[in-house]
């Protein structure tokens, strides 16, 4: 994951790594590397911009060259600022209605469908919860099918209703079905597109409205670098969700979604997905990742 990056943010950051002395020049060569590295993981140039100006704000406040250890210093700030930027404290998703609705949104390939069953089977893995899946996906049969076969496989019950062209007609009919059934939790899975269009942004929208759901989650594909940002603000200014799912982290992704988008949309990344199986999900926490990418 973010192998480029983590080597260029290496390489950027190894005289203040203890590798010869630390002068006011190389803090600034470190920070122009930094902003070098983040800019070739795709990450929007005033975010990067913007991050080594508050490390090197934080470095003068805090006198970093006269400390003992000034270079260690600095790459704690550094990934202090990380951390930072890609949503501090990891959060949860909310679970307090009886039942829980949780809706999901994205692009068609993003993962929503996948990913509608990894949350699936990590909540019925927590006991307590008992899921149900709703396809609302009114334009492709197999999107149907493929909630089904994932359904199976986890042992999770899938509503779906063929031949029903009504999304939100479907999504309060799974709602009430849930209630009927005992299930304390109804994930919606929907229709994407390929590119945001206005047809599909007033269906999810009507769907939102209709059913109100306790939480809303938007699925991005983390390949697709800045675009995963423009199509989260597009989605965010019709949704207002409530947190991010960044899919296919185990591909060879730079890193550019995962360090920008909470700053564009001011939402968190709840869940990362990290590959097809279903087991693929983990909660996504911000200083983990950034331990990871700075090594
Ligand atoms: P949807 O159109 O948004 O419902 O997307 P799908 O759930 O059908 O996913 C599109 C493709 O991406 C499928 O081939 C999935 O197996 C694959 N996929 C989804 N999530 C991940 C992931 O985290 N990692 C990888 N490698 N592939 C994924």
């Amino acid at each position: 994951m973010f192998n480029n990056l983590s080597d260029k943010l290496d390489k950027a950051l190894h005289v203040l790594k203890g590798h010869g002395s630390i002068t006011e020049v190389n803090v600034a060569e470190t920070l122009k590397e930094v902003r070098r590295a983040l800019l070739d993981a795709d990450v929007n140039f005033k975010i990067a911009k913007e991050f080594t100006n508050k490390v090197k704000e934080k470095a003068l406040g805090q006198n970093v060259l006269t400390t003992l250890q000034p270079g260690q210093l600095m790459v704690k700030i550094v990934k202090d600022e990380l951390t930072e930027l890609m949503g501090g404290d990891a959060e949860g998703i909310n679970l307090s209605g009886n039942p829980s609705v949780i809706l999901m949104s994205g692009l068609q390939g993003s993962g929503k469908t996948t990913f509608s069953g990894k949350l699936a089977n990590y909540l019925k893995n927590k006991k307590t919860k008992k899921p149900l899946l709703v396809a609302c996906d009114v334009y492709r049969p197999a999107a149907i099918d493929q909630l089904h076969v994932v359904g199976e496989q986890i042992g999770v019950e899938v509503f779906s209703d063929r031949g029903n062209n009504d999304p939100v007609a479907i999504s309060k009919a799974g709602i009430a079905h849930a209630k009927a059934n005992g299930h304390n939790v109804v994930i919606i899975d929907t229709a994407g597109r390929l590119a945001v269009d206005e047809a599909m942004m007033t269906e999810i929208s009507n769907i939102h409205k209709a059913i109100e759901p306790q939480e809303t989650l938007f699925v991005v594909d983390s390949m697709t670098g800045q675009d995963a940002v423009n199509t989260a603000k597009a989605f965010n200014d019709i949704l207002n969700f409530d947190g991010v799912i960044l899919t296919k982290l185990d591909g060879d992704t730079r890193g550019g979604a995962a360090i920008s988008i909470k700053s564009v949309v001011n939402k968190p990344i709840k869940f990362i997905g990290t590959g097809e199986k279903m087991e693929a999900i983990d909660v996504f926490y911000p200083s983990r990742m950034a331990d990871r990418i700075l090594g």
